[in-house]
């Protein structure tokens, strides 16, 4: 084919990357989501996970999986634990049926913002930890000053198929916790940012092979972009920021966690997840 920058025929294809983790069907997207669908393609990142954080917004995170390589997950994030109820366990439990639903997330403890009580939090969480359990999925965990409380629910709890702890931001000893329970970690933007040397430092210890890619579009925008507004597409800085923290290869990164998120959420080709299925 011709066309503009044919002529530089050395030119690769970008790895394949998987966004593990963004919220594309937020209203900022409305405007233009084709396109950063198309940017996000052309970045390398053909399959997407959407996490879908609270009921009101679970139909449209399952609008969104009628885009080729778009999957999903659904669940109450702390922030609305007070949405909780066996009601919304009874409806969580039939969106987990959706053919494109891949995790039960994002679901844990955020005691920063202002927010519900400690105690509807970690009901809300145990409850969806136990939910999990029972249809063999995987969660998707978000945690913000909250690892305490964090670690103790997640003791008490039988042990999912797999555990994310997306946008990772935690201490050495919340690593360890998770590392020696199998969990993975999910790293976006919050690496390249000035104020982050000691998750940094936490980060370029943990296994390669423990690792996935995430944006957490729109928010969480990896330092040098500047569009306030993150998108999948930057996937790919992420994943060089990683090569250079790890000293790997861009293509050694790009296949690693492409694998580990295929692994986690029983990722196919964007091609075989196209359309209805
Ligand atoms: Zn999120």
């Amino acid at each position: 084919m011709s066309g503009p920058g044919s002529g530089d025929e050395v030119r690769r294809a970008p790895p394949r990357l998987v966004d593990s983790h963004c919220h594309l069907d937020e209203p900022v997207f409305d405007a233009d989501r084709a396109r950063v669908l198309a940017a996000a393609r052309a970045a390398g990142a053909d399959r997407l996970i959407n996490i879908g954080y609270r009921p009101g917004r679970w139909s449209s995170t399952a609008a969104l999986t009628a885009e080729p390589g778009v999957n999903c997950t659904f669940g109450v994030h702390p922030q609305h634990a007070d949405e909780w109820s066996t009601v919304t366990e009874d409806t969580l439990r039939g969106q987990l049926a959706h053919p494109r639903a891949r995790a039960l997330g994002e679901i844990g403890l955020d005691y920063v913002r202002d927010g519900p009580p400690a105690v509807a939090q970690r009901r809300a969480f145990a409850d969806q930890l136990a939910l999990a359990v029972a249809l063999d999925v995987p969660v998707v965990i978000h945690q913000r000053a909250a690892e305490d409380d964090l670690m103790d629910v997640l003791a008490r709890s039988a042990q999912p198929r797999a555990v994310v702890l997306h946008s990772f931001d935690g201490s050495h000893r919340l690593a360890a916790f998770a590392l020696d329970r199998g969990y993975r970690f999910g790293v976006g933007g919050l690496i390249t940012r000035t104020g982050s040397a000691n998750l940094r430092k936490i980060v370029a210890e943990l296994p390669l092979e423990r690792l996935l890619l995430e944006t957490d579009s729109p928010y969480l925008t990896p330092s040098g972009v500047k569009d306030r507004r993150n998108q999948p597409a930057n996937v790919a800085r992420v994943a060089a920021f990683l090569a250079d923290l790890k000293r790997a290869s861009l293509d050694e990164i790009a296949t690693t966690t492409t694998a580990n998120a295929e692994a986690v959420f029983g990722l196919r080709d964007a091609g075989a997840d196209a359309g209805g299925g």
